[in-house]
């Protein structure tokens, strides 16, 4: 039996590849390589390049192969870009998804294990958000998750597919041997850009806003390794495998990080200067979003083992300084 990736060429999607492997699953893996790279996943998976929304080709896929469980990476996660373009999130997650849900019912799979997001609850007043703080998507990325997790809940209860929706907060980092790591075209998020300008592939790093009601005005988030996130799908998978029922789990740390805290991080890390501008806020940013992760780790058994700032930054740099144009020289 086989586990089916979707978006295994992504930057998370690559790691699950990888860490499923390691553990001992034969593995599948389908990208429509828009963002994802051929060379990010792992050798031993037999890859599929096509779009989770053409039925036809998700339907030979599972024709295919024995899939007993579906890993779902195939998404947009940019917040800015959402804002800009509602449409393109509507069709690739939650079209892409719907139709994901129909061909694992016409081919009887059960159990799906999902990316979704804290911009599922906008701004809770309260920190650290729980899983059952209301939702109230502030960017129609987040809308895009809560919908893809209400389909799924109407899913479980009409066909008995079961699903885990891990709703990560921020994943930043690379595999330690530094094999696979972060590349995307182009890049917006916060740890691979300042380490772009450390190493001078950038004039300097802007920060979006810094008259936020935080503790230097700049954004709080919650960083998570992406190895540990990794580690969360595979007891998830096994949580569902044993009998678990559907439900939602935050991944994050519990502890917040400022832009300028991360960015003093980062030149700390590298040693290098790491030129700095202020800028405008970026629409649809909020702006504290830290999680309580209590909930993953005592039913699924999740316990981090490399969310800290500093391994974060320094795989992620490890990753930089041997990938300084990513996967693009290898291709
Ligand atoms: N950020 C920033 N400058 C950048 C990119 C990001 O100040 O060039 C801030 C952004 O406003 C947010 C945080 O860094 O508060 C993390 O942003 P990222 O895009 O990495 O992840 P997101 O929070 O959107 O998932």
């Amino acid at each position: 039996m086989t586990i089916l990736v979707l978006g295994g060429a992504g930057y998370i999607g690559s790691h699950a590849v990888d860490q499923f492997i390691t553990a001992g699953f034969d593995v599948a893996v389908v990208d429509n390589l828009l963002t994802g790279h051929r060379k990010a996943v792992h050798p031993a998976a037999r890859f599929y390049e096509g779009d989770i929304r053409n039925k036809a080709f998700m339907q030979s896929v599972f024709k295919k192969e024995s899939i007993e469980g579906v890993i779902h990476f195939a998404a947009s996660s940019l917040v800015g870009e959402s804002m800009e373009r509602p449409l393109l999130y509507f069709d690739n997650n939650v079209y892409g998804t719907l139709v994901t849900l129909e061909v694992m019912h016409e081919y009887g799979v059960k159990r799906i294990v999902f990316s979704s997001t804290a911009a599922t609850y906008g701004e809770p007043n309260e920190t650290p958000i729980t899983e059952n703080m209301p939702a109230s998507p502030k960017n129609p990325y987040g809308e895009s998750k809560r919908m893809m997790e209400n389909m799924m809940r109407w899913c479980d209860e009409a066909y008995g597919i079961r699903y885990v929706a891990l709703r990560y907060f921020n994943v930043a980092g690379a595999k330690l041997d530094h094999s696979i790591g972060e590349d995307h075209t182009p890049e917006t998020h916060l740890v691979p850009l300042l380490l772009q300008t450390a190493l001078g592939q950038r004039e300097s790093f802007t920060i979006f806003g810094e008259d936020y009601p935080t503790k230097d005005g700049t954004c709080v988030r919650d960083y998570v390794h992406v190895v540990d996130l990794i580690q969360a799908h595979l007891k998830a998978y096994d949580y569902l495998v044993n009998g678990g029922k559907s439900d939602a789990f935050n991944l994050g740390s519990n502890e917040g990080f400022s832009v300028k805290e991360m960015l003093t991080a980062a030149r700390q890390i590298t040693g290098k200067e790491i030129p700095v501008k202020v800028g405008p806020r970026r629409a649809g940013d909020p702006a504290v979003l830290v999680a309580s992760p209590q909930k993953a780790k005592t039913i699924l058994g999740w316990t981090p083992e490399y969310t800290t700032i500093e391994t974060i930054f320094s795989s992620a740099w490890s990753w930089h300084q041997t990938h300084p144009h990513g996967y693009a020289k290898e291709e």
